[in-house]
């Protein structure tokens, strides 16, 4: 392979597995040390010339922290961006919700922290299974995200003397997690917002709020435009670039009840699939461990309480099954047990890191205590997350600096204030505490790409959470926003170049062009089609009903059966979404029915792939636990013999048949695979 081979994803090997057709992927990794890549490739990529650039058009469809980030980029850069979203604003992609912080391997604390560091940690933190080049690179460009960030005046949290704050997360044993209170996504987003808005402003970025991307067009094997919906008018649009940038973030809601927001959708990402891009690691799905648990039938929306909270919340269950039931009866509160009867089972299970261990572990160590009859609310689903100790050291003011919002947003959400003091016994004070469960938060899988984030599509590349690139099976906290921005300031602006230099060569292309033509043909065909089915089931009906398989049966712990059968469902499933859905409305105008029902389409196939994949993985690791494939001790046990790979799934032409696997082998030239430990 070349240095900088130019051709697309797919090498010239293919295999035989299952009757089928597999290829091996290609993922153009840069020759030579790990350390060196990013420098080597950005010395010898191709470039655009100034001139060329402003022949060029990019559509970037997302305004997340990816999208916002790369449109902004590459406006600034002289090309001709077009910029979608589905909002009414830019600034409300889910991105705002991130709670927590940002990554950067800075050591402001002087406890040891290196980009080394932070690179071996994420692909630990991955249970190995994330490409190692991407995650060195991504752990070198954190740095410079700090900085162009702290240069458009997002206000992250200081220390006294000045000096930029860090906290710590899951995963790590050093703080090197930059924050805004808890509410960094905002204050990311507005900073990358301020720059979309000047490249807007220069003319050189056109945004298109409330326009949703139906369909990828592809014209001679290359991505070349999108069909997208004015959402207001209900009119299909044509819009012809010479590449095209997914960066419309993760699958979550596929589960129905998620942390995500309700808008977040996989249809960009899933017709990318169908049109020939490939799906990777789909069952790779991370549960957070610190979510406010579900309290009814009703709810159509979980909420997150940010890993920060780790920092100073202790993690525990009673240590007496009777106390626990006497919780579940409510005959006992939280602060009843006393603290010699509390069993803080991660600080036990795992002293090295405590209750900062990585979010799959947590959320594994809250199931297997419910499981076993301990979980302390009505329905037995739920662990406390208690300050006491914290707040008796620190005293609340400090506490409620650190976590002010989020103790609001809990209270706001169950009348119940984790700060109120309620009794001191032997030297203890006592405060109420919080109560959570593992929900479904976060997708480590999604669009495969290559080193270049460039799809197995040319011309097409994917961004930001929706594609698979650097967490492996587990993501750590805070990494999200350092990826989505390094892929869109520091990544994609360089790399894109590589495709788009020979590209300004061709004319625009007229979207009068044929393929724009079937391709929009067939979009309004299916928008007829969801209308015309007129049977008696809600869209939200049958999403609820597709999210309740999923938990269950490809959930925190997975079995071949229960998989098998869950895959079996699910068909049936889109059976009923094929006869039974009923869409009030009409294809003009404003239609959010319509809209759900075409993210249900799609979340159906999304939960089959998830459900294929872990079918197929054979072994457990990070957010995929087979119950087959354990320890004694109940850890994840991989099997790097056989799975030691990226598997990346192929549409074979309608939503029914199962897709084809390819492989894309990982090769570790530095990190030593072994089984994670955080013990000691
Ligand atoms: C509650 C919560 C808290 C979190 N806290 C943290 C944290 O503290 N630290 C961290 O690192 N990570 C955190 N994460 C994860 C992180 O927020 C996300 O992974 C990240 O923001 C995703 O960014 P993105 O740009 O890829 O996608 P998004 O922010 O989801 O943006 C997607 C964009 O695509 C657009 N879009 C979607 N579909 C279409 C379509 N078909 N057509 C047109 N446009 C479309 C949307 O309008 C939007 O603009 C958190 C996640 C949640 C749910």
């Amino acid at each position: 392979m070349s240095r900088l081979s130019r051709i697309s994803g797919i090498s010239g090997t293919t295999r035989k597995n299952q009757n089928k057709m597999t290829k091996v992927l290609n993922s153009r990794i840069p020759e030579g040390p790990v350390a060196q890549k990013w420098t080597e490739f950005k010395a010898h990529q191709r470039l655009v010339n100034p001139k060329n650039k402003l022949k060029l058009d990019v559509i970037v469809v997302g305004t997340g922290l990816a999208g916002a980030s790369a449109a902004s980029s590459l406006g600034e850069m002289g090309f001709n961006v077009l910029n979608f979203c589905i909002q009414d604003s830019p600034r409300r992609a889910h991105s705002i919700a991130a709670q927590g912080g940002i990554n950067a391997a800075k050591c402001y604390q002087n406890d040891g922290d290196s980009v080394y560091r932070l690179f071996y940690d994420t692909v630990k933190g991955g249970d190995y299974r994330a490409r190692e080049a991407n995650v060195y690179r991504l752990a070198e460009v954190s740095n410079n995200i700090i900085d162009q960030c702290v240069a458009q005046g997002v206000p992250f949290a200081r220390e006294y003397g000045g000096m930029l704050a860090n906290r710590s997360f899951g995963g790590a044993q050093v703080s090197r997690t930059f924050y805004a209170k808890g509410q960094t996504g905002q204050q990311l987003l507005l900073g990358a917002y301020s720059s979309l808005m000047c490249q807007v402003n220069a003319g050189k970025v056109k945004l298109y709020t409330r326009y949703e991307m139906e369909d990828v067009v592809i014209i001679d094997g290359r991505a070349r435009g999108i069909i997208a919906k004015n959402l207001v008018t209900g009119k299909l649009e044509r819009f012809s670039g010479n590449a095209v940038v997914i960066a419309t973030g993760g699958y979550g809601n596929a589960y129905f009840l998620s942390t995500n927001a309700m808008g977040c959708n996989c249809t960009a990402a899933i017709q990318c699939y169908r049109k020939g891009a490939m799906m990777a690691n789909p069952s790779y799905v991370q549960i957070h461990p610190t979510c406010i648990p579900v309290h009814g039938d009703n709810q159509s929306k979980l909420t997150l309480m940010s890993e920060s909270l780790r920092n100073d919340g202790r993690i525990w269950v009673p240590k007496n099954i009777e106390d626990a039931k006497a919780l579940q009866a409510g005959t006992k509160q939280g602060w009843d047990i006393p603290e010699q009867d509390r069993d803080y089972y991660l600080e036990r299970r795992y002293p090295a890191f405590g209750n900062l261990v990585p979010r799959d572990v947590a959320s594994r160590a809250a199931k297997e205590r419910c499981d076993k009859g301990f979980g302390v609310n009505n329905t037995g689903l739920a662990v406390f997350l208690d300050f006491s100790e914290s707040i008796q050291r620190l005293g609340i003011n400090e506490i409620r600096q650190r976590y002010g919002n989020l103790f609001d947003m809990y209270e706001e959400i169950t009348d119940v204030n984790p700060g109120e003091f309620v009794r001191s016994e032997g030297g203890f004070d006592y405060y109420k505490p919080m109560m959570i469960f593992p929900a479904i938060h976060y997708t480590m899988g999604g669009i495969w790409v290559d080193y270049e984030l460039q799809t197995t599509i040319p011309g097409l590349f994917a961004i930001g959470e929706c594609n698979f690139s650097d967490h492996g099976a587990n993501r750590l906290g805070a990494s999200a926003l350092m990826q989505g921005l390094a892929d869109g300031y520091f990544v994609l602006p360089y790399t894109i170049q590589n495709y788009l230099a020979d590209q300004s060569i061709w004319p625009r292309l007229s979207t009068d062009m044929p393929e724009f033509d079937e391709a929009e043909k067939a979009v309004d065909a299916e928008l007829t089609r969801l209308l015309n089915i007129k049977g008696k089931r809600s869209v939200d009906s049958i999403h609820k009903e597709l999210g309740h398989i999923l938990w269950e049966h490809v959930g925190m712990g997975r079995t071949k059966e229960g998989l098998e059968e869950g895959i079996k469902l699910i068909k049936a499933l889109r059976q009923e979404f094929n006869t039974n859905l009923f869409v009030p409305g009409a294809k003009e105008g404003l239609n959010v029915e319509l809209d759900k029902a075409v993210h249900l389409r799609d979340f159906i196939l999304m939960g089959e792939l998830i459900a294929t994949d872990a079918l197929h993985r054979e072994e457990s690791c990070g957010g995929h636990f087979r119950e087959e494939h354990q320890t004694e001790e109940g850890e994840a046990k991989r099997d790097d013999e056989h799975f030691f790979y990226v598997g990346a799934w192929e549409y074979q032409g309608n939503d029914d048949t199962t897709p084809v696997l390819n492989k894309e082998p990982l090769e570790y030239e530095i990190i030593k695979v072994q089984t994670r430990n955080y013990k000691n």
